[in-house]
Parts: C-alpha cells; sequence; structure tokens
C-alpha cells in the first residue's frame, strides 16, 4: 500500500455532514465572545452608527436592554467604551472622573447580570480635545510617563465601580505596570488586566472612530501605536506586557494579523484575545451589500480563523449575532 493516492482519499473524511462535524474542531463557544459597545450620556439614547450596520451609540438604559438578548445567548462579556460631550481638555481628565458614563453604567450592568464578564477600555483620546491617547508635550508628541500616571487613575475608577477586566488601549510604554502597581495600591488586586499589548497603527479603525468621536485632530497615532511592517516590534510588544504584569494580552487588529497570533500564541502560555475591529467587521457588510458574499457565512469563516490562529477570547461586533452565525449551541 502506497503513503499516497490512491489508497489514501482525504475526501473520505469529509464526505458526509457528520463526517465533517466528527472531526472539526467545535466553533468558539458564545462564551468566548466579548461584545464591545460605545457608551453615551443620558437617557433613551439608541443612535446607530452609519458606519457600522446594527451597532449604536447607546445610553446606559439602552445598553442594559440590549444586553438581555446577548447574555441569552451566552455570551462571555462586553467592553465598554466611554466618551463625552462637551467635557474635553487637554489630559482627557472626563476619563476617570467617577460620575462620568463607564463609572455609572458599571453597577448598573453588574446588578442586572451579574455573571457576565464586564469590561472597560482604558484610554484618554475619546476626552482629550486633541484626540491622542495622552496629554501633549511641549514637543507636540504624546507624553509618554504623564499618560501613564492619567491612565491609572482611569484604570482604578473604573475598577473601583466594579470593572471585572480593565483593559488599557493607549499604547503606551510602561502603562501595565503603572496599571498593576495602582491597581494594587488601591486594594483592586483582584481586577484582571487585559492589555491590548499588540495592537497596530491600522487602516481598519475607521468606523470606531466615527462610533467614538475620537480621530486625533491632527497628526496620526503611528508614532506609539505598533509598525504592521515590523513583526519583531510588535511581539515584543506583548512580551514587556507579559513581563509588567498584564494577565491578558490581544492582537489588534486581527483578522490581517493571523500569523502575528499564531506566533505569539506560540511564545506565550497567557490567554490571548483577538480584537476583530470596526473596519472588519464593516467590510464584510460592505461586501454582502454588493452581493460579493452572504454576510453569516463570511462572518463564521472569519471569527473560525480567529480562533483556529490561537485566540483564545475574541472582542467582535458579531458578538450579538452569535446565534446567526454558529446556530444555537
Ligand atoms: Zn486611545
Amino acid at each position: 500500500m502506497s503513503m499516497g493516492f490512491p489508497d489514501v482519499r482525504l475526501r473520505r473524511l469529509r464526505r458526509t455532514s457528520m463526517l465533517r462535524a466528527m472531526f472539526d474542531s467545535a466553533p468558539p463557544s458564545p462564551a468566548k465572545f466579548v461584545w464591545p459597545v460605545f457608551l453615551v450620556e443620558g437617557d433613551n439614547r439608541k443612535e446607530p452608527i452609519s458606519s457600522m450596520p446594527g451597532q449604536s451609540r447607546m445610553s446606559a438604559d439602552e445598553l442594559l436592554r440590549a444586553l438581555h438578548p446577548v447574555a441569552e445567548q451566552g455570551v462571555g462579556g462586553v467592553l465598554l467604551f466611554g466618551q463625552t460631550e462637551g467635557g474635553k481638555d487637554e489630559g482627557g481628565s472626563g476619563a476617570f472622573d467617577d460620575t462620568g458614563v463607564v463609572q455609572r453604567a458599571l453597577p448598573l450592568i453588574k446588578r442586572a447580570f451579574p455573571d457576565l464578564v464586564v469590561m472597560t477600555d482604558v484610554c484618554l483620546c475619546a476626552y482629550t480635545r486633541h484626540g491622542h491617547c495622552g496629554p501633549l508635550g511641549r514637543d507636540g508628541q504624546v507624553d509618554n510617563d504623564a499618560a501613564n500616571g492619567l491612565l491609572s487613575r482611569v484604570a482604578v475608577s473604573h475598577a473601583a465601580a466594579g470593572a471585572d477586566v480593565v483593559a488599557p488601549s493607549a499604547m503606551m510604554d510602561g502603562q501595565v505596570a503603572a496599571i498593576r502597581e495602582a491597581l494594587a495600591e488601591n486594594s483592586l488586586e483582584n481586577t484582571l488586566l487585559m492589555s491590548y499589548s499588540t495592537k497596530f497603527a491600522s487602516s481598519m479603525y475607521g468606523p470606531f472612530r466615527e462610533a467614538e468621536n475620537s480621530a486625533p485632530s491632527a497628526g496620526d497615532r503611528k508614532g506609539y501605536q505598533a509598525s504592521f511592517a515590523n513583526l519583531r516590534a510588535a511581539l515584543r510588544e506583548s512580551q514587556l506586557d507579559e513581563a509588567e504584569g498584564a494577565d491578558i494580552l490581544m492582537v489588534k487588529p486581527a483578522l490581517f494579523y493571523l500569523d502575528v497570533l499564531a506566533r505569539l500564541r506560540d511564545r506565550t502560555d497567557l490567554p490571548l484575545a483577538a480584537y476583530n475591529v470596526s473596519g472588519e467587521y464593516s467590510m464584510l457588510h460592505a461586501a454582502a451589500e454588493q452581493g460579493y458574499g452572504e454576510l453569516y457565512a463570511m462572518a463564521r469563516e472569519s471569527l473560525t480563523a480567529l480562533a483556529r490562529a490561537g485566540a483564545d477570547i475574541i472582542l467582535s461586533y458579531w458578538a450579538p449575532f452569535y446565534t446567526r452565525i454558529f446556530g444555537k449551541q
């Protein structure tokens, strides 16, 4: 017998749907998914985001309503993005205001959905007048170390309000160590720290910036976010954050960076998150709209790719549509 064709026929293993179901990996369960959401001030506000079909900016009361069907499907968590209207300043102090939208929503969500893992994005860009992720120094660049002090205050205020996970996304050097220390000093040592550890300066964030009103008014973020053309530096970003005490690492965006996910998976035993960003979500909608593919089939294939590449958890705008994408579990 030969070790190849015609004795070996791989089609035998996938001849029927039950054979395929038997040998395929299980799809990622709903518990692996986290839904990123955009909180706004006030009540009864649900404003559709035109560049992200099916997603809205919501006030806390509307978010609670929207979370019911999501939690019912078994989705594991939610990631909160806050913003301020009219309260922007040079240092983004609204981000650590105890009466900010995130700080006020946290106890409401925890009370209504005690089992849901509630995560918060920790950054300043939706709260600074200039839209950068930290205060600007005299040279016009973000002042790294000053940003770390402010980011620590944001993380502590979120954790104190009940966040299960704080997730710094500013890509400042040393931000994880600074936040870990600040949490410890405030007796918040049980709060998980998920670092946006390998976050690229990407063209795939466009729809998000519409949702968050967080586009920089001048310049870009290439001075602090990782370069997509430098794999080694991108991997070092995650390895340093692991050394600084992160509990969970992340690759963002996800679909253009499956190689980075897979390599990081080989280098760390920490849980790995993939952030399936706004542009990745919206491009499938745009393709489906043009008739270039079936929406939920494309979503299923792309999300399965993230799990296959090594993601333990998937942050995705597809989370509320889990059952439509993967069927009943
Ligand atoms: Zn930011």
